[in-house]
């Protein structure tokens, strides 16, 4: 068969050490369908979208055929889970190699639910159609509301069942993503492989992700730490900025570049409290949503941990350089944290000095806002809105929220920049629209009990302009119905 889809792949992954992966032969599946394609990703990677729903591109996406210039290999990586240090690695995910755009952007091409690999351990290697269509939607999502994220390019169902608690029909997710380099790539190179090995890890990610550091004149890899805190810091403040709750921040599922990966039982809060979980296998609140800060900078420390044979000869004083550059990211995180939440309540800068006062308006409204059990997106957009007389929300009609209203007009009214330009600050900071669980839910079981995809595609939609106050679909932003969301967990 010829061959038309355009693939532009190179693997330079593949040019490291033999240890970081393991070519794989592809295990076919019966009779995939392409269920859903990501037309404007497809376009954006210099695919065309028409050959991407040919017989031949959707047994790529299956994983029964490599793609031209692809491989098939699964990457090593360890991992710290729940804080346990164990060897992991693709166990159910096949990288097809690196898409190189027309504008000269690297992207890897990953199929999930490939089949198993040699680091499948005892799993089936597959997944299910609900969560990768779960990952699709969350995903692109998250995109939209201009998160750095991997993101979904097709799901494709296999033609054969995979066994859960029931039967359910499997599927392959094909994953873009900037790279798959995580934490626990690092944790597996420093316990599995030698100095060179690392360093060599090292210098690609470098390379790859973060090639200003190679033209500095300090230690690059202290750069190279200073800059992954930083990313990391900046992805996690916008994370609590919209509510969002990862669920399983795993070392093995924190990226190196910045990237939100590994969508399995995260979920977005309705009602802010910072104890929030959603994953049944969270049970002691370890990634509950106020954690999240916290969590990020536990795995930057194994992150750092790994770079310490070459951040110094002197293993003592490398070890005080890893911990002087851990020190700061509890500050930077606060730092991206507060310049978001200002921008979420139309305030542009600081009024200068840490205690400025910006702190006691922010906090006070979260506080009444845990007091009050109100929607967290919903709180932000009727402020936006300016749609507060309380029909929505117990909050607006406590007299508290009144005083904490005056004191932000105030504050508002004490900067140059107009009612309008903070409330349009506020439009952009403020989604509308947000993957809710009972949104979410409904539109996988029509996909997946009644091959009813529209619920599916008209919630993608409402979802790819969340910052769009104009064309605001209002039955998307309703709060799920308490009684029937009580205890949503997610797997
Ligand atoms: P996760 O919790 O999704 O980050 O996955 C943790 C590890 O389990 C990774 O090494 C996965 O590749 C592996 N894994 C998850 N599901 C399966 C499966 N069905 N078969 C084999 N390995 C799996
Ligand atoms: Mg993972
Ligand atoms: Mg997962």
């Amino acid at each position: 068969m010829t061959s038309n889809v355009e693939w532009n792949l190179d693997n330079s992954y593949a040019r490291l050490p033999d240890k970081f992966y393991s070519q794989i032969d592809p295990n076919l599946v019966d009779s995939p369908e392409l269920v859903i394609l990501n037309e404007t990703l497809a376009r954006s990677l210099g695919l065309d979208p028409t050959l991407l729903r040919t017989e031949e591109a959707i047994e790529v996406f299956a994983g029964n055929r490599i793609p031209e210039g692809g491989i098939a290999l699964a990457q090593a990586y360890a991992g710290h889970q729940f804080g346990h240090f164990t060897m992991l690695g693709d166990g159910r995910a096949m990288l097809h190699g690196e898409q190189i755009t027309p504008t000269g952007e690297r992207f890897d091409i990953q199929l999930k639910g490939s089949g198993r690999t040699p680091y499948s351990r005892g799993g089936d290697g597959r997944a299910s159609l609900g969560p990768m269509l779960r990952e699709y939607i969350i995903s692109e999502s998250m995109h939209a509301l201009n998160i750095p994220t991997t993101r979904s390019l097709a799901v494709v169902t296999t033609g054969e069942p995979v066994y859960r608690e029931t039967e359910l029909p499997g599927a392959v997710l094909t994953r873009v993503a900037a790279s798959h380099l995580r934490v626990g790539t690092f944790e597996f190179a420093v316990r599995y492989g030698t100095g060179e090995e690392l360093r060599a890890l090292a210098d690609y990610t470098i390379e790859r992700h973060y090639p200003s550091v190679t033209s500095t004149n300090k230690n690059r890899y202290i750069v190279f730490l200073q800059e992954v805190i930083k990313r990391q810091a900046s992805l996690i403040s916008k994370w609590q900025l919209v509510g969002f709750i990862h669920g399983v921040m795993n070392t093995d599922n924190m990226t190196i570049c910045g990237e939100t990966i590994d969508y399995g039982p995260c979920a977005f809060m309705d009602k802010y409290d910072p104890e929030t979980v959603f994953s049944s296998i969270d049970r002691d609140g370890r990634y509950a949503y106020g954690n999240q800060p916290y969590i990020g900078g536990w795995n930057l420390a194994r992150f750092a941990e790994t770079l310490v044979p070459l951040l110094h000869e002197d293993q003592d004083e490398a070890v005080k350089l890893a911990q002087n550059e851990l020190s700061k990211y509890s500050d930077l995180y606060r730092e991206y944290w507060m310049s978001g939440m200002r921008a979420k309540l139309g305030l542009f800068h600081g009024k200068g000095g840490a205690g400025d006062g910006d702190e006691v308006i922010i906090d006070g409204l979260l506080s009444l806002m845990k007091k009050y059990h109100a929607d967290f997106t919903n709180t932000f957009r009727s402020l936006t809105m300016d749609e507060l007389d309380g029909k929505e929300m117990e909050l607006f009609k406590a007299p508290e929220f009144t005083e904490w209203h005056d004191l932000w007009q105030g504050r508002l009214s004490e900067q140059e920049e107009t009612t309008e330009d903070s409330y349009e600050l506020m439009r952009r900071s403020n989604p509308t629209v947000i993957p809710r669980n009972h949104r979410v839910e409904e539109a996988l079981d029509a996909a997946v009990e009644n091959e009813d995809f529209t619920v599916l595609e008209n919630l993608l939609a409402a979802l790819s302009n969340p910052y769009d106050y104009s064309k605001v679909q209002r039955e998307y932003t309703y709060p799920p119905d308490p009684k029937v969301c009580a205890g949503y967990r997610t797997y």
